[in-house]
């Protein structure tokens, strides 16, 4: 029964995360009654949020609350709810904490500072059920529970799910919020566990492959993969031209002294085993120099 509460309740936390961009730490508005009703019952407070809210959270009271503590004197509930930050309200006088939680809470039909809001009055609950996104915490009997998504949060939350549903072909602010929630959805998984959002990579890759980057050549000063990229296709130009020089200067040789049919076919034969292998040929000082050179690059390339 409790693990199946707390589904519903990740749940429900869930769509705050989502829909109505609450972030860890979420900050929780404690009334003075919940505050007493705990204490009464020597019962975990903040244990109980986090169990309940299943995240990092920051239990608040209002100056107005404090002073209700004040004013019924119980010095332990006092000492409790100081241990909470204060959340200023602005109230001079302070007003019934209801009212002051409402006023902190509700800006213009919206939670705009994204509490969630603790509390044992049952008609402030009603009223704030009224405002998309407020979470509602609550002690029944000794147990904390959560309301479950109120209609005004979920009917919001439908809206913005058909908004991105629909929206995302013609309209490019949607399509802008889709991304944007995706992106939300790996630092959640980052509050988490972590894993899926630090394997993640942002931006464009930040070098070349590292298995396609040749060797670094000794004495050479360690460079950027993109300069070593360029030296390395300069190389492979310049093995081109001398292998289409070679092979330029041995059709010229045979243009040149092909007076003799046979000659030239010898010649020919010659060139073709040059191509085949270039360093069993070492017969002429041009063929040379043509095998050293080819020698040489072969060193370059490996
Ligand atoms: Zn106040």
């Amino acid at each position: 029964m409790r693990q199946k509460r707390a589904k519903s309740y990740k749940k429900q936390m869930n769509v705050y995360h989502y829909t109505f961009k609450f972030r860890e730490p979420y900050q929780i508005i404690v009334d003075d009654e919940i505050v007493t009703t705990c204490q009464k019952s020597s019962y975990d407070i903040n244990k109980g949020l986090t169990r309940t809210i299943q995240a990092e959270n920051k239990p608040m009271i209002t100056q107005c609350c404090i002073q209700a503590l004040y004013n019924a004197k119980n010095q332990d509930a006092i000492n409790l709810a100081k241990t909470f930050e204060r959340r200023r309200c602005n109230h001079r006088e302070a007003i019934a904490p209801a009212d002051c939680i409402q006023s902190v809470v509700d800006i213009n039909g919206e939670n705009r500072h994204r509490y969630v809001v603790a509390t044992q009055d049952l008609d402030l609950r009603r009223k704030l059920r009224q405002v998309p996104g407020v979470p509602l915490v609550y002690m029944n009997r000794s147990v904390m529970v959560m309301e479950p998504l109120s209609d005004a949060s979920a009917k919001y939350s439908e809206e913005w799910e058909n908004k991105k549903l629909t929206g995302g072909l013609n309209d490019l602010k949607a399509g802008k919020i889709v991304e944007k929630s995706e992106e939300d959805g790996g630092e959640e998984g980052d509050g988490e566990d972590g894993a899926p959002a630090k394997k993640k990579r942002k931006g464009p890759p930040k070098g070349p492959n590292p298995l396609s980057v040749k060797k670094k050549k000794k004495g050479e000063p360690a460079t950027g993969g993109s300069k070593e990229d360029g030296e390395k296709k300069n190389k492979r130009r310049r093995k081109h031209k001398k292998s289409g020089e070679k092979q330029g200067n041995g059709e010229e040789e045979c243009e040149n002294s092909g007076n003799d049919g046979e000659d030239r076919d010898d010649r020919h034969n010659e060139n073709e085993e040059r191509k085949v292998d270039a360093k069993e040929i070492m017969e002429t000082p041009s063929t040379r120099e043509n095998s050293v050179d080819n020698q040489h690059i072969t060193d370059d390339e490996e």
